[in-house]
């Protein structure tokens, strides 16, 4: 049965999608079967794992929102496979913009993600779910599905900005929807060991997620921004890169027990 993580934060630019992409790639690599479901309108974890439009005959939407009447897919039907054996990607188009609006009357919306992921929940070791930087259905959908949340913090200005809404939102996802969701911990991305500002973030990082702040800290490195127009996750693309290193590190805190 796999376990199921939701990387979320509706703060744009943090390297959730980057996390998504190099840790599932970690995970294969290790013989783990992983699923990346991409909840993310923009597509970036499809493309980013070399699935491009014209390959995609369903994506999430048609998953999550068909009109009354229309039959959905197979889940199976819609997952496809990536280059990296042992790694698959429920994709997304920029159909899924659509998702917000479709679900807006829309009975159990929030359970949507949930329902089509339970047949195939046996089949993966790990599940990653990409969120948008939005706190809207999608992402709600991806917490009430997910048994964990790592949340990206980028070590810069105004990184803090946003966070006690989103705590507030996971609480309350906990409450209602899915009590099982516990949060995993924070990611410190982008970090540059050369400025005395990333050091403080990551301070006031540690303070916020005492104890649950990730030790493995992401570096900025060109080579993570690199990959995706290659079609391929960074620990592929360039396995000895220190962005490359540190995504294994981190795979070992984060799944240590999967
Ligand atoms: P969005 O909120 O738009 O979905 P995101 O949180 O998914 O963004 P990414 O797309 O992963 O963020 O990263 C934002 C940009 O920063 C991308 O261009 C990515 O390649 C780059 N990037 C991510 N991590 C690093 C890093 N450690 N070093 C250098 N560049 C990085
Ligand atoms: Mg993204």
């Amino acid at each position: 049965m796999a376990r199921c993580y939701a990387v979320v934060n509706q703060k744009g630019g943090v390297a959730k999608t980057t996390s998504v992409i190099n840790l599932g790639a970690v995970a294969a690599l290790e013989g783990k079967s992983v699923l990346i479901v991409d909840a993310d309108p923009q597509g970036n974890a499809t493309s980013g794992l070399g699935v491009s439009r014209d390959e995609i005959e369903y994506c999430l939407y048609d998953l999550i929102c068909k009109p009354d009447g229309e039959a959905y897919p197979a889940v199976d039907e819609v997952i496809c496979p990536t280059s990296t054996t042992g790694l698959d990607v429920l994709p997304a188009t920029i159909d899924l913009a659509g998702a917000q609006m479709a679900l807006a009357n829309a009975i159990s919306r929030e359970m949507r993600l949930r329902r089509v992921l339970e047949p195939v929940r046996s089949a993966y070791d790990i599940i990653l779910i990409d969120t948008a930087p939005s706190l809207g259905v999608l992402t709600i959908n991806a917490l009430a599905v997910a048994d964990h949340v790592l949340i990206p913090m980028q070590c810069e200005y105004y990184a803090m900005e946003g966070l006690s809404q989103l705590l507030q939102i996971i609480s309350m996802v906990q409450a209602e929807i899915n009590p099982a969701l516990m949060i995993k911990g924070a990611l410190l991305t982008m970090y540059d060991a050369r400025t005395n500002l990333a050091e403080e973030v990551a301070e006031e990082v540690r303070e916020n997620f005492p104890g649950r702040t990730f030790r493995a800290k992401i570096p900025r490195n060109v080579r993570l921004a690199e990959a995706p127009s290659h079609g391929l996750p960074a620990v592929i693309y360039d396995k000895h890169c220190p962005g490359s290193a540190a995504y294994r590190r981190l795979y070992w805190e984060v799944f240590e027990d999967a």
